[in-house]
């Protein structure tokens, strides 16, 4: 999709560098200055990065990421006759925990890649 200046912005390549906490834009200055930080602008090609705001998307992407996978193993420990209280405590409460804060920042900049790829920003609003 053309941006505001012309460039063209494809979606996918700028999802795929965001999931790996790199600017959208040039793949190579990364998207976050400690966990979730975002950065103002890319460290390497200069891109404006601080309006591209995720919102409540996030967290309702890493739920239906997360409740699928400890659905999956729920039904495979109860399938495989694993499923007693104890072992839920034991293997879902810490994947329930693990899970979210791995993908969290994965999540985050493949979301700021798509809004970065179609131009949707704060600064458009105002
Ligand atoms: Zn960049």
């Amino acid at each position: 999709m053309p941006s505001s200046s012309g460039e063209t912005r494809k979606t996918w390549p700028a999802i795929w560098n965001g999931i790996k906490c790199r600017c959208p834009r040039c793949g190579e200055g990364w998207l976050f200055h400690h966990y979730l930080e975002q950065v103002d602008q890319c460290a390497v090609c200069g891109e404006p990065l601080a309006n591209y705001r995720v919102g409540l998307i996030l967290p309702l992407l890493v739920i239906t990421v997360v409740g699928h996978i400890i659905g999956f193993v729920m039904l495979e420990m109860e399938l495989r006759g694993a499923g007693s209280p104890l072992v839920y405590i034991y293997v879902l409460v810490p994947l329930a925990i693990i899970i979210p804060l791995a993908i969290l920042p994965s999540s985050k900049g493949a979301i700021i890649g798509l809004l970065w790829a179609n131009g949707w920003s704060d600064e458009q609003d105002r």
